[in-house]
């Protein structure tokens, strides 16, 4: 460990020295003031490393063997490191503690939101940025209210106080938010961009209002959401949906300024389709992502010596393993599956309610995933699932089912896991594991993001970045 730490050092040093000295020949000046903190929720290793190999496999044509080269330019940044995320009372963290972690720099208690473990506010990396004169930008895939983006505006002991976040966020005075809906206004029936207007946001919901807006504090909010305020699904979304690539597009627009701008850009839907074991839906939402650091490279490219660009998680969510029962991995088998675990549960539940049989619920079942072979084995085991979503609620006094399934859909879930396990892809979990993340960047001071990290750190690098910059 001593010896891989002092290698980890001569590393970063000789890094280090390697872009001063590159910089003193450019004769430019070296003033960090552009900041993208990509955050993938549950994107663990495995997951980014199987949305690059399906993208390959998609882009070649050739499904049985992986290329040369890697294709998702998240996972192309020169610098890569390896984080652990566990919060101050747990080994296995949730969204709300790691993104406390990464936006204030301490390990917190599971649940909380911007508060140490007596619940005091801790100021995080957006108020500090803000002060210097930065503008600031939150973006994701889920409700503005849920919690990886609150934890960059919000201080809350409970994730759940969905009202009160939402009103740090309208009181943030942060130039630009973009996601889906909120949380709050679903649950207690307010309209939520009447709120937001009042306190001085447009609020857009059309994409010729997203590429013309051009007011001070603007929220974008996306035309359609489902469950929890959410958008849907790239697996899911329709031609009127926003793209994440089009937050950070219309976000670098409206941000640019000769101060600087922080964005939080999280694919926050990753997550939820690995709590479904829904591979195929978390590899496209990989993939969406992955659009929006095109663009922020983009940018990059444009603002070499002033733009840093992190790309990381969490958290891993579904314990997924690119393998099974054999030495089979086949990613591009995923392809015909033509929409979420999310919407498929609800089109069987649709289909069961009037009174379908079971052979119609196999028939749109190899519908959804585009086959046409289900062996007699895997409809054994779909018929078990089948019976049993039927009989009504799994719980705790149904030991072996509840573990079996995970208090889940039995029906869904089978479904998934059949899919998945043709594609050579397992799971160990329906939930966040304690396994370790991956983190790629690139810009001025991206070598500190290699080795082994803790999740605090994500914070406490950019914090002596941006207060190095200004020592200068
Ligand atoms: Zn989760």
């Amino acid at each position: 460990m001593l010896m891989y730490l002092v290698t980890k050092k001569i590393i970063l040093a000789f890094l280090s020295i390697c872009l001063s000295v590159s910089l003193c020949l450019a004769g430019q000046h070296n003033e960090l003031k552009y900041i993208f903190l990509f955050i993938g929720d549950g994107m663990g290793t495995n997951q980014r490393l199987t949305a690059d190999y399906y993208k390959q496999a998609i882009d070649t044509g050739n499904a049985k063997k992986v290329g040369d080269k890697l294709s998702l330019s998240m996972n192309k940044l020169p610098v890569h490191g390896i984080m652990t995320t566990h919060p101050s009372d747990a080994y296995i963290t949730d969204s709300a503690a790691a993104g406390t972690a990464m936006a204030c720099g301490q390990r917190v208690r599971r649940l909380t939101l911007g508060v140490d473990d007596t619940n005091k506010p801790i100021k995080n990396i957006t108020e500090i940025l803000r002060h210097k004169g930065w503008k600031i930008g939150i973006l994701t895939t889920t409700a503005i209210d849920h919690s990886t983006p609150a934890a960059f505006y919000a201080h809350q002991s409970d994730r759940g106080k969905y009202y009160e976040i939402f009103q740090q966020m309208l009181s943030s005075g942060f130039e630009y938010f973009a996601s889906g809906y909120s949380i709050a206004a679903i649950n207690d029936n307010f309209n939520a961009f009447e709120l937001a207007e009042k306190a001085g946001y447009k609020v857009c919901r059309k994409r010729d209002e997203l590429k013309t807006v051009s007011d001070d504090k603007v929220w974008v909010c996306n035309p359609n959401w489902g469950k929890a305020g959410a958008m849907p699904f790239n697996s899911d979304r329709t031609k009127i949906d926003f793209t994440l690539a089009e937050y950070v597009e219309n976000g670098i627009r409206l941000l640019t300024n000769d101060k600087g701008f922080f964005m939080m850009i999280e694919g926050g839907k990753i997550d939820w389709a690995c709590h479904h074991n829904d591979a195929y839906s978390m590899v496209s939402d990989i993939i969406g992502m992955d659009q929006a650091v095109d663009m922020a490279l983009n940018f990059y490219h444009k603002h070499l010596n002033e733009t840093l660009i992190i790309v990381t998680a969490d958290h891993e969510t579904g314990g997924m393993a690119m393998g099974g029962r054999n030495d089979y991995f086949r990613p591009a088998k995923l392809k015909g599956q033509i929409g979420s675990a999310e919407r498929f549960e609800i089109e069987i539940e649709k289909m069961k309610e009037k009174g379908a049989d079971f052979n119609k619920i196999v028939d749109k079942t190899e519908k959804w995933f585009g086959i046409e072979d289900l062996t007699e084995y895997e409809i054994n085991d779909l018929k078990t699932a089948y019976e049993l979503s039927s009989a009504g609620e799994i719980d705790e006094s149904m030991p072996k089912e509840y573990r079996k399934y995970a208090q889940k859909n039995p029906y869904t879930v089978t479904a998934f896991r059949i899919f998945s396990e043709r594609a050579g892809i397992s799971w160990g979990s329906v939930t966040h594991t304690a396994t370790p993340v991956m983190v790629t960047a690139i810009g001025i001071g991206a070598e500190r993001f290699c080795g082994l990290l803790d999740i605090t750190e994500i914070y406490s690098q950019i914090f002596s970045l941006v207060n190095g910059c200004d020592s200068k």
